[in-house]
């Protein structure tokens, strides 16, 4: 999955550091990323190759010793550079190193949460950034903001050897995909999987097991992935406003996933090679 970068060491400990120019910036317009490409290749602009600021750049992480910011002007402002294009945040998904594509997707996770809140949500004033932890703070009020991470299931349903794949409507993303959707405030996990089942497939599950999890910055969350069993009646009634298919297909019928960034590729791919493992 696009976390899992050994041998490299992601480090996302708090700092407050001053920008060198051998660091990486990530710049951000819209939902695009300043990089430049050679085929599936990307790279990433250096500190020393912009015009930036020094209070323009907040340290986010590191990826071993390898440094990363993003910029942040404080008015939207657009950096030119000789080769780079604003490439849609989609091309990460694709692309190589894949310890890039991660710090790229995590550090729009972050670059979202930043823009978000420059300002207090409680009492409006201009916030400022939290001197010893990852956090906005508010001077006026005290209010202090921690990035913000939605948690979200996805949910491998099997019964013998099928598995039930949707497909959604209106995404930019086409292939196959797995139940899903967000916790609701006063839920368990589980919970969120019963629910998200019956609403978007209309079954009743059983066994709900625990597989594995993913930060997945793209739409800010965190990822928990679930097998559960079927209960009950195998008829498939379709959420017809957000997917436009949901069936039962085999293993047999799978085809192999050969790009396993996301959690639901990975949980496709082990149940085409191993079938429920939870049995
Ligand atoms: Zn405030």
């Amino acid at each position: 999955m696009i976390q899992d970068i050994e041998p490299h060491v992601f480090k996302n400990q708090y700092e407050r550091r001053s920008p060198e120019g051998e660091d990486f910036v990530f710049a951000f317009k819209g939902r695009n990323l300043l990089i430049k490409k050679d085929e599936d290749r990307i790279y990433v602009p250096r500190v020393k190759d912009i015009s930036a600021a020094e209070d323009e750049l907040i340290y986010i992480f590191a990826i071993d010793d390898k440094r990363f910011y993003i910029y942040f002007p404080a008015e939207e402002k657009e950096i030119e550079l000789q080769g780079f294009e604003y490439a849609t945040l989609r091309t990460l998904r694709a692309a190589q190193p894949m310890a890039l594509s991660f710090a790229g997707e995590t550090a729009w996770h972050l670059y979202l949460w930043y823009r978000d809140n420059r300002f207090c949500g409680r009492c409006g004033s201009r916030t400022q950034f939290h001197l010893k932890e990852r956090a906005m703070e508010c001077p006026e009020c005290g209010n202090v903001i921690y990035p913000k991470i939605a948690p979200a299931v996805i949910v491998g349903i099997t019964d013998g050897d099928s598995i039930v794949v949707t497909r959604y409507k209106g995404r930019e993303y086409k292939g196959i995909a797995l139940v899903a959707g967000f916790c609701e405030i006063g839920e368990s996990m589980e919970d969120t999987v019963r629910r998200e089942v019956m609403e978007e497939v209309g079954l009743k599950v059983k066994n709900i097991r625990y597989y594995k999890s993913q930060p997945w910055g793209f739409d800010q969350n965190i990822l928990a992935g679930y097998y559960c069993e079927l209960d009950g009646e195998r008829k498939i009634t379709r959420q017809e406003d957000e997917l436009s298919v949901a069936e039962w297909i085999t293993r047999d019928e799978l085809q192999e996933q050969t790009n396993i960034i996301s959690l639901t590729a990975e949980m496709i791919e082990n149940f085409r090679r191993n079938g429920n493992i939870n049995k």
